[in-house]
């Protein structure tokens, strides 16, 4: 495959078997730390004490992936949850504390923090426990508006020909109202700034994108409603792409496709995501490369030519339309529930990955995956994403546990005493690899019947376009 460079060192790589070229791992390094030389003694070899920071789904896939890696000494997770204290030790720190975190990491001898989720990275924690002289994966502050503000990935995106909806921008109420009675529905509406979720609007009739400018004009949204990105409408399958960045070169981290609506068939309010898979089969290599080339490689240019590299992970919620693929959002983290497909197939190591993201050396590494697919189960308090009751008991992790090829990812619960209990909206992700999507998700659907929780409740249909997709 020959794939044009577009003005920066961005490689496709090619899925070869090829191994990792780390530099002196000691031979009997394990995670206990076996090295006969003291922490990172020097001669390039890199046993770790690392830090994660958040406490959902997300961040339990990744500590258990961090945890694999010979070069992980000690795992600590601010604040974790019951799931992640099974890879690492849990630390009370509030992460919304940049100075506490940076305090918790000398006093551990962290070598490296790995952020998770978006709030602190937007916030500006690495720029903070860069100042503090701590280690840390994930973008600066300025990096991280490619998910904080929308019209901010919008105007990068004008400005390097990157492919996504025609677009404006808009404060004023009347002028955004007028410009919908002018383009006509189906119509975008979204907030600039963070939203959790709720503030993007594809409104069927121009009513309705009237009544979400006045909602989130009106203040609904806080802040984060301040401004409007109103977009065309795009039309096609949706999937989303991962990478690994250092500033300079992009190395593909997998696809995946999640189920934002709470119920079957994609009904009901959105919520954080309710299932996904890996890979995603309606991102072919093809359409992955171009992806690559069209959209993340101009994108880690265009931020390097402002003087504010993106290192971290880039996740490109993508439109397949006929005119190819087009840049629907970024953000700037790994996906949730995302994360929880991608790590169980991702079999490189992947501390030396992040590592070699933070020091830009992304270029001498290739990752190797799984054939196999992954397909996570969300399970949820009832009432999510409404209102919904916390302390319900769960059982029967352990039995869904120990079912070939399945891990019970944790979200939202907590531990009294030897009881599980419910403490969260989405609360468990039952995951599980299998030859095919069909695979998993029968082992997935499988182990969700062996966990008791009659509070909780989870899609039945997670992964079926995929299934549908294989059978023909
Ligand atoms: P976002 O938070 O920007 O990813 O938007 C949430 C969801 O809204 C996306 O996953 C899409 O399903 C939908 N969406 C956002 N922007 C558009 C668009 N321009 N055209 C069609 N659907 C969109």
């Amino acid at each position: 495959m020959n794939i044009p460079r577009q003005g920066t060192n961005f490689k496709v790589r090619k899925r070869v078997k090829r191994r990792w070229t780390t530099p002196h791992i000691p031979l009997a390094s394990t995670n206990s730390g076996a090295c006969p030389k003291p922490n990172s003694c020097g001669n390039g070899c890199l046993i770790m004490r690392i830090l994660l920071i958040g406490s959902g789904g997300r961040e339990h896939a990744v500590a258990w992936k961090l945890a694999l890696s010979p070069l992980c000494e000690r795992l600590f997770i601010a604040p974790g949850n019951p799931g992640t204290a099974q890879c690492g030790t849990n630390l009370a720190v509030d992460v919304a504390d940049h100075a506490a975190v940076a305090a918790a990491a000398r006093g551990e001898g962290i070598d490296l923090v790995v952020v998770g989720p978006e709030t602190p990275l937007v916030a500006g924690l690495v720029d903070d426990l860069a100042a503090a002289g701590v280690k840390a994966f994930g973008p600066s502050r300025a990096a991280a508006e490619l998910e904080g503000s929308k019209a901010f990935t919008k105007e990068l995106c004008a400005e390097a020909g990157i492919p996504t909806a025609r677009f404006r921008r808009f404060t004023d109420p009347a002028a955004a109202k007028a410009y919908v009675r002018a383009e006509g529905a189906p119509i975008v509406v979204k907030a600039d700034g963070l939203a959790a979720g709720k503030g993007v609007v594809v409104a069927a009739s121009v009513a309705e994108a009237e009544r979400a400018i006045a909602d989130m004009l009106g203040g609904a949204l806080g802040q984060a409603g301040a401004e409007l990105v109103i977009e065309e409408c795009l039309v096609g399958e949706e999937g989303s792409l991962f990478a690994l960045c250092d500033g300079t070169t992009a190395v593909p981290l997998g696809t995946a496709q999640d189920h934002k609506r709470a119920f079957d068939g994609d009904r009901g309010p959105n919520t954080g995501g309710m299932g996904a898979y890996s890979p995603a089969p309606v991102l072919t290599a093809e359409i992955e490369a171009q992806a690559m080339r069209t959209i993340v490689a101009p994108t880690l240019a265009a931020m390097r030519r402002r003087g504010t590299p993106f290192t971290g992970v880039l996740y490109a919620g993508l439109m397949l339309t006929a005119e190819g693929p087009k840049l629907i959002e970024y953000n700037v983290r790994f996906g949730d529930p995302e994360a929880q497909v991608l790590m169980p197939r991702l079999t490189s190591d992947l501390v030396p990955a992040l590592l070699a993201a933070c020091e830009g050396r992304l270029a001498d590494v290739e990752l190797r995956w799984s054939a196999d697919a992954a397909l996570a189960v969300v399970m949820a308090t009832k009432g999510y994403p409404g209102t919904y009751a916390r302390g319900s008991e769960i059982r029967g992790v352990a039995e869904a546990e120990g079912m070939d090829g399945v891990r019970v990812f944790h979200a939202g619960t907590k531990r009294d005493g030897a009881r599980l209990l419910a403490d969260g909206g989405r609360v468990l992700n039952v995951t599980a690899t299998g030859r095919t999507v069909a695979d998993a998700q029968a082992r997935a659907y499988a182990a969700a019947e062996r966990i008791d929780w009659p509070q909780g409740f989870y899609r039945r249909d997670i992964g079926a376009r995929a299934v549908e997709r294989e059978g023909r």
